[in-house]
């Protein structure tokens, strides 16, 4: 009995694991010469591959909160870091219950499941990429790859999304589909940099702010806000709060709703707390000029484009200052609003969203509904989530149940 997996990442290689241990005779298709140059360089170089937080929470940072219920319940947070312990791969927990791994390399988790590959006597062929599956009558029969047939009895389909195409996810498994005739999702890029309508000056560049809030506007309504850090880069927002509320605003985006992103600079004081500051620092700099105030109220690369923004003079002589002005000040330190009009790219979303319809597979085994002896694992489908590890225990833990399944139904 043959299963045929298609793609290295880290579904596929769960599914190949998977339906190797029960028996099955497995080849795992790789288009690239390494497996999983994703994993490699996730979480920076370091490896988050998953969140301690309780199943429930674990669920809320997913677009769909039913699909995923019985593939975590099959191969939780606790069943992967239970998994790669006992390949010698120590893992860690950080801030925000994200689990890395303990070494600071992700690559070696990479290279633990390498050698378990071959300790399961998986055909690998690396640098051979898919290019179409065989379906005869609506049951897959096998994939055709360098021009030759390789017949199976079951094939996953576990070829990742879109984004960062460098490392070989470049959309392949989502064509072969629509092909067999399921729905796509439209995919988006997703936890992506934000590119504002104006220009940022050069002197925003590499600027990281930490304990700023960032909320999203849609048409000129509040949808979501977000606390921590954010980053200015090549000329976009960027950096942790806008990866997370990427997710929500990269869509409506490109569906043509405004969107813009506020940032307000003080979240722990109120308009009329940060007033009284501000009054406290005229009094204590009566002789210096805005510059300096807002100097002392933000990081110094900041100043001069948080003053243009709000229309005031840094050489504006504090004695001169006048409550107006006074408040044009508060109010940007409080909602510096940005008009977003595009995203970073396909070759900087650290994940797609949208993908192939969870209408059309089963969630117990991950079989599509439509044809026979296919199965689908990962980021193909219409998942995706928060950063913090959610995204690889997803893509862990189909690949868990489709190659569970399509060797236990053989
Ligand atoms: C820079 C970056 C950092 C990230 N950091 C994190 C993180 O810290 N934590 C987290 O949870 N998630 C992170 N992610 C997301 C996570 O890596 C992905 O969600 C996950 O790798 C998806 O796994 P997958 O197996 O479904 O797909 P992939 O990892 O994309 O693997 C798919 C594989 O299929 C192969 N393939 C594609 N087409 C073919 C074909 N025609 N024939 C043969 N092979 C093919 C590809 O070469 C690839 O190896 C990060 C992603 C990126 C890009």
């Amino acid at each position: 009995m043959k299963i045929a997996v298609i793609g290295a990442g880290p579904a596929g290689i769960m599914a190949s694991l998977q339906a190797a241990q029960a028996g099955a005779n497995v080849s795992l298709f790789e288009s690239k010469p390494r497996i999983a140059l994703n994993l490699g360089i996730s979480g920076k170089g370091r490896g988050n591959i998953t969140n301690s937080c309780s199943f429930k929470d674990f669920l809320n940072h997913f677009n769909d909160k039913r699909f995923l219920k019985y593939a975590f319940k099959s191969f939780s947070n606790t069943s992967l870091i239970a998994f790669f312990e006992n390949m010698g791969v120590k893992l860690e927990e950080e801030r925000g219950g994200r689990v890395f791994v303990a070494s600071g390399r992700a690559i070696d988790a990479v290279n633990a499941l390498y050698r378990k590959l071959n300790s399961e006597k998986i055909e690998l062929f690396l640098a051979t990429p898919v290019d179409s599956l065989i379906i005869e009558k609506g049951v897959c029969k096998g994939l055709i790859s360098k021009g030759k047939k390789i017949l199976a009895d079951k094939v996953v389909l576990a070829t990742g999304g879109i984004s960062y195409p460098q490392t070989g996810s470049t959309g392949d498994g989502l064509k072969f589909a629509t092909l067999a005739g399921h729905t796509l999702q439209k995919p988006y890029p997703s936890l992506v940099a934000l590119k504002p309508a104006e220009l940022l000056s050069e002197e925003l560049e590499n600027l990281n702010l930490i304990n700023i809030s960032a909320s999203l506007w849609l048409n000129g309504r509040k949808d979501s806000e977000e606390q921590g850090e954010m980053l200015f880069r090549d000329g976009m927002l960027d950096g942790p709060v806008i990866l997370k509320l990427s997710r929500k605003a990269v869509k409506p985006l490109f569906e043509g709703i405004k969107t813009e992103i506020v940032i307000d600079f003080k979240p722990a004081l109120s308009y009329e707390k940060l007033d009284n500051r501000i009054l406290r620092d005229i009094e204590k700099k009566k002789t210096s000029n805005l510059y300096d105030l807002a100097r002392g109220l933000v990081p110094a690369a900041l100043v001069n484009f948080l003053l243009q923004k709000a229309g005031l003079s840094p050489k504006l002589n504090l004695s001169d200052l006048k409550a107006d002005n006074r408040k044009k000040l508060r109010n940007i330190l409080k909602e510096m609003r940005f008009e977003i009009t595009d995203c970073g790219g396909w070759d900087r979303a650290i994940v797609t969203s949208g993908g192939i319809s969870l209408r059309e597979v089963t969630p117990e085994t991950m079989e599509s509904k439509l044809i026979e002896n296919l199965y689908f694992a990962g980021e193909i489908l219409d998942i995706d989530a928060d950063t913090g590890g959610y995204n690889l225990q997803a893509a862990f833990s189909t690949g868990y149940v489709a190659g569970k399944s399509a060797s236990t139904l053989l």
